[in-house]
């Protein structure tokens, strides 16, 4: 059977868009999720899809999910590969739909402030394409140079400077889609609209599980015409939250807030004591006058210290460096980081019973967090974890295990399993604990409507009814 769906992909699509050599094959096995580089490491890694799709237009992949339904061939979408929660982990009888090649940037409209692009479009090079007219994204996810901005739809990602610009959904206009049974559908319309439920959110943090993304167009924002930097330092993460609420329940809106805890502020500086808060003000420069003199003035009224602006400077300049995993497996570290939110009143809960949690793994080299994404009801925090072994076969089991203790602090506390990486493999399990069963069920029954042939990525997301 599955050479079959690749003689009729081959018959439909051509020969140089679909590819079954072995290179081509290997490079696309699965994403930057750390646990697909530790079996590779330890010798264990997953079969290769069996063909590579790379459609060229929407009536290519069309095609391609008609063929796969007709064969219940199960369809793996691929933006860049840059998920690290095992979205995207190909199998012995899959079909990866590469979408690569559809990277187009559509139109770009000034007037409306609109952009619209193919999903596979690089995430950088669109920003690129608005910024030479004078017009910024704003979405700049750490991965904006290895991600698309299908990707970013498909995971419901958020960007460094959301606290003011937005996470994805609140960036997207509308969303072109093909549905598993090969329909094709525009999702959204016009700035707002009250037309029942809004089928834009059927695609956002889909995770490739119920249809292909497109092409994606983006509401833009002119770029920013002053920019400024504050940083702070406090005692300790309690004390750095509560002068975060006030700030954002004041009603300011610094698009970047960054708060690290004190491992994580010495290794962003050597001069750190504490804890740092890094701020970033951005837009009309009396706006961003006004809202660096009020962050000042909150803090000299709750007795929080200045911290020297350059850390601040110095993390702009460093702040999309992409990490390789492999170098630290050579070592025998498994790490990786795990983004959870929480209202206020939680927050600081779930931070101490997590870092604790990590911190009490045998071999532990780092278990510690920042928060990054702040809302007037609470905030994110991500975590970081790295545990050394001299034994590659417990690799896996001790990965496996870190990820629990931050699900299950968060999860005691009534946290949000999942801020903006998604759910992918590696939190599936979990989904249950975040949704409830009866949520749960509502997905598996809209999955079923969608896609009754299970053929878009399963084992993703979605638990098996
Ligand atoms: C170093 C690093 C830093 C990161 N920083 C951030 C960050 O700051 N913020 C953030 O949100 N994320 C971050 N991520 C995670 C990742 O970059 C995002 O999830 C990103 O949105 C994935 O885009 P991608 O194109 O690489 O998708 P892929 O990894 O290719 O796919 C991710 C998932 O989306 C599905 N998918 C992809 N394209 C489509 C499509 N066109 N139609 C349907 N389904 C599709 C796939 O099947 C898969 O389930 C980071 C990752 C790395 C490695």
């Amino acid at each position: 059977m599955t050479q079959s769906i690749a003689q009729a992909l081959w018959a439909a699509l051509g020969e140089a868009k679909v590819r079954t050599d072995a290179e081509t094959l290997n490079a696309r096995r699965h994403d930057y999720w750390v646990l697909s580089h530790v079996r590779d490491h330890v010798g264990t890694p997953g079969p290769p899809p069996v063909c590579v799709v790379r459609p060229a237009d929407v009536a290519d992949v069309q095609t391609t999910l008609r063929l796969a339904s007709a064969a219940a061939a199960p369809v793996i979408p691929f933006g860049q590969g840059s998920g690290v929660v095992g979205g995207v982990l190909a199998g012995a009888d899959s079909i990866l739909l590469d979408m690569g090649a559809m990277n187009a940037v559509r139109s770009i409209d000034p007037v409306n402030l609109l952009a619209a692009f193919d999903a596979g479009k690089n995430g950088l090079e669109a920003e690129q394409a608005v910024a030479a007219e004078g017009l910024t994204i704003g979405h700049w996810p750490q991965s904006v140079a290895v991600s698309s901005v299908g990707g970013w739809v498909a995971t419901r990602a958020s960007g460094q400077f959301s606290t003011a610009y937005g996470n994805i959904e609140d960036i997207v206009h509308s969303i072109d889609a093909v549905l598993p049974d090969g329909e094709f559908v525009v999702l959204g319309k016009g700035p707002r609209a009250s037309s029942g439920p809004d089928l834009r959110h059927l695609m956002l943090g889909s995770e490739g599980t119920l249809g292909v993304i497109t092409g994606v167009t983006l509401s833009l924002r002119r770029a920013a015409e002053a920019r400024l930097v504050s940083a702070f330092e406090v005692a300790d993460m309690r004390a750095g939250f509560d002068f975060q609420r006030e700030v954002i329940q004041s009603g300011w809106r610094p698009p970047v807030v960054r708060q690290y805890d004190g491992r994580e502020s010495r290794r962003l500086d050597s001069r750190a004591q504490a804890c740092l808060i890094l701020m970033v003000h951005e837009g009309p420069a009396t706006l961003v006058g006004a809202e660096s003199a009020a962050v000042a003035q909150i803090a000299a009224r709750m007795g929080v210290a200045k911290a020297p602006g350059d850390i601040v400077e110095a993390w702009l300049d460093h702040r999309n460096t992409v990490p390789t995993w492999d170098a630290f497996l050579g070592r025998g570290i498994v790490l990786d980081t795990v983004e959870v939110s929480a209202d206020w009143d939680r927050i600081a809960l779930i931070y101490d019973d997590a870092v604790a949690s990590l911190q009490a793994i045998p071999g532990c080299l780092a278990g510690s967090a920042h928060s990054s994404h702040v809302y007037r009801s609470g905030l994110n925090l991500y975590f970081t974890f790295a545990v050394q072994t001299d034994e590659p076969g417990r690799m896996e089991a001790i990965y496996l295990d870190g990820w629990r203790r931050i699900m299950e602090a968060t999860d005691r506390h009534g946290g949000s399993l999942s801020h903006h990486h998604g759910i992918g493999r590696v939190r599936r399990e979990y989904l249950t604990r975040e949704l409830g069963l009866a949520g749960v069920s509502l997905l598996q029954k809209v999955k079923k409507a969608l896609d009754p042939h299970g053929i878009m990525n399963p084992g993703a997301l979605i638990p098996d009814a």
